[in-house]
């Protein structure tokens, strides 16, 4: 029929297999928790903008990640999100069947199209479990985003690596290269070992016949992860009692690790091509892994996704072609001031009518507003700069505003604390100094609170952030970025030119060293030094560093550029 014919078009070429455990495409589709799911979400979108051969791979997550209200101490609440895929995607025919527990389970395939103003499209495949005839327990392995113990996270990473794999063969796709985006799809690689394995005549030997060679040329592996607690692992009797013996024990151990099954080793032994996603992230990763050749792929954003439709207006008027061309951008300086103020300025608007029917607040247009929003969780210090309540009153009464969002993962009660403490701020300080906690952050909530704010606050303990993409956002719309020399700001940051630094240079390879107070201190007196007087007394050099946070940051930092070198560097090789 017409409609199976119009999905088999995408099995003409042979494709690039992108596989994540979330991708964030849009709102609707809520198979995401932060930077990780967005960024594949932007990778996806730039590469049917470039009209790359790609085909995309992950989890349906029936459940969503969960949906986030505060009762009225300030503690988040979680509940189910709700959506139909039905109404959204397209289910495909073809069932693969993967063994959990000794039982034949059935996986099926939802496609949805990303269509791109170029022309460019491609298909993401969401896999599903939630099928009549698999067990009531093994209909839910593709309910909850990060969900459940670590034995519903190996089910779900084998439905995602074994059954991903297994799903494309059966659909026809030809697959060129696979490309695991962190970890959880590592599993793919042993569906592969099984897959190219020679014959044991013909090699003589049972070790050779497992072809690790074939394997590596065909995946590319992008870690994501700074710190070694951070890398899925799973204890080898639940992976026994799971998954079965899949390639004999003392292979997989040789490959994945002695103690515990480690999914980064998995897919860094099984990759001829192994990145960071930022410079100071590979160096890290380099030093975390030795032995193995890490390079350096600094992420982007997509850019018509995150530019607000009042900068976006102005880009078109003056540098014609820049969604799909964002170096185009390096010529922000033919923008008058005025117009460069004038879209900000609409910007900060929408979301202080936001602001204003989701918190009941009333925020001040003509003051000096801080954005911050990320996954609330330790290292991101989310209440950093509440570290001196009575220094910070001083610093910003009447001058500042402050807005916040951020879900903390439903099982993090120090992220839960976190947002509790900024929440519960807001009696000190009063009406002098507004501050709001928005809700429920997510893909359309980041694109009216970044480009709506006048500063971009960003303070995680170094070297935890591996690269950081909501800055590259900020910078699109002329949000200067006030962060920690950490990921992708340690290339991006001219300090007073395209934003501003908070604490010591990046010297560290390791997670040993605090700078708590020296970041502190930093952040309290470049503010009340440099930023709320530039603000307000030279509007003019503020509006400098506005353009050149989109013509020295936003140029470069974006996924068109990303997925160029993804392609020179890792997949034609
Ligand atoms: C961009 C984005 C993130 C990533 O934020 P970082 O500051 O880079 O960690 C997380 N969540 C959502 C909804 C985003 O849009």
């Amino acid at each position: 029929d017409r409609r199976m014919n119009s999905w088999k078009q995408y099995t003409e070429l042979s494709r690039i297999a992108y596989f994540s455990m979330e991708i964030g495409l849009t709102t609707e589709i809520p198979t995401y928790s932060g930077g990780l799911g967005v960024l594949a979400g932007d990778t996806i979108k730039s590469a049917a903008d470039l009209k790359l051969p790609m085909v995309a791979v992950t989890l349906i997550s029936r459940k969503g990640y969960f949906r986030q209200t505060f009762d009225a101490q300030g503690w988040q609440q979680e509940s189910s999100v709700d959506w139909r895929p039905e109404d959204l995607l397209e289910l495909l025919p073809g069932k693969a069947l993967i063994t959990i527990e000794n039982r034949d389970v059935k996986v099926q395939a939802w496609l949805y199209r990303v269509k791109s103003p170029t022309g460019g499209e491609l298909p993401v495949l969401f896999l599903d479990t939630d099928i009549p005839g698999n067990l009531a327990e093994d209909r839910k392995i593709t309910d909850h985003l990060y969900g459940g113990d670590k034995s519903y996270r190996l089910k779900q990473e084998i439905v995602l690596g074994i059954g991903g794999a297994r799903l494309l063969q059966i659909l026809g796709f030809r697959v060129r290269k696979y490309h695991l985006n962190e970890g959880h799809a590592s599993l793919l690689t042993l569906e592969l070992l099984n897959h190219h394995r020679l014959s044991v005549e013909d090699t003589w030997d049972e070790r050779a016949s497992w072809d690790t060679r074939r394997v590596q040329d065909k995946c590319v592996f992008t870690t994501h992860t700074p710190v070694e607690a951070g890398h899925d692992r799973f204890p080898y009797e639940l992976v026994e009692r799971i998954m079965g013996e899949v390639i004999p024990t003392d292979l997989l151990q040789e490959l994945g690790g002695k103690d515990e099954l480690n999914m980064t080793m998995l897919a860094l032994n099984l990759s001829h091509f192994v990145n960071g996603v930022a410079k100071k992230h590979g160096e890290v990763s380099q030093a975390l892994f030795p032995g193995f050749e890490i390079h350096a792929i600094t992420n982007g954003i997509h850019p018509f996704t995150w530019g607000s439709p009042y900068m976006m207006t102005l880009f078109d008027k003056y540098l014609p072609g820049w969604a799909n061309e964002p170096e185009l951008l390096v010529r922000v300086d033919i923008i008058p001031d005025a117009e460069i103020q004038d879209a900000h300025a609409g910007a900060k608007a929408y979301l202080f009518q936001y602001i204003e029917e989701v918190a009941g607040v009333k925020f001040d247009p003509e003051l000096l507003t801080i954005g911050f929003a990320r996954r609330a969780t330790a290292y991101k210090r989310a209440n950093m700069i509440f570290s001196d309540p009575t220094l910070l009153k001083k610093i910003g009464n009447g001058k500042l505003q402050l807005v916040f969002a951020g879900k903390a993962h439903p099982q993090d009660d120090h992220g839960k604390k976190m947002i509790q403490e900024i929440r519960n701020q807001t009696e000190f300080f009063g009406d002098d100094l507004k501050i709001v906690y928005l809700p429920n952050y997510n893909i359309d909530v980041a694109s009216r609170l970044i480009p709506g704010v006048d500063i971009w606050l960003n303070n995680p303990q170094r070297p935890l952030e591996a690269s950081g993409t909501s800055g590259m956002k900020a910078a699109l719309n002329g949000v200067p970025n006030f962060s920690v020399l950490d990921g992708w700001w340690i290339e991006g940051h001219i300090e007073g030119v395209t934003g501003w630094s908070i604490g010591p240079p990046p010297t560290e390879t390791s997670t040993n060293v605090n700078h708590s107070d020296e970041d502190v201190k930093d952040l309290y007196r470049k503010l009340e030094k440099t930023i709320i007087p530039l603000y307000y007394d030279d509007r003019k050099a503020w509006t400098k560093v506005m353009k050149n946070a989109i013509g020295k940051n936003a140029y470069y930092f974006n996924k068109h550029v990303m997925m160029r070198r993804y392609v020179t560097e890792a997949y034609l090789r």
